[in-house]
């Protein structure tokens, strides 16, 4: 994957929106909560959305190489 776009839930996301990934799924202990036992993802404009334990662990897969670049010899193909 050599986009820094990450398809979470029904959304693209811009990988460097993504101020963090939640480790654990969400519980706050509202009656009325929409999120219960989802993963949030905290996006930087002050808003999160929320996905299931796959995308999830997608986002912090697409994270992780997004962070580490790409890789010497993906460069060497290239050029
Ligand atoms: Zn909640």
């Amino acid at each position: 994957m050599d986009s820094p776009l990450l398809k979470i839930d029904d959304k693209w996301v811009p990988l460097y929106r993504i101020v963090w990934v939640a480790d654990v799924p969400h519980f706050c202990g509202e009656p009325d909560c929409m999120h219960e036992g989802e993963y949030e993802i905290r996006l930087d404009v002050d808003d999160s959305i929320w996905t299931n334990g796959e995308g999830r662990d997608e986002a912090v897969q697409g994270l992780t190489k997004w962070c580490n670049g790409p890789s010497p010899g993906e460069d060497e193909k290239q050029w």
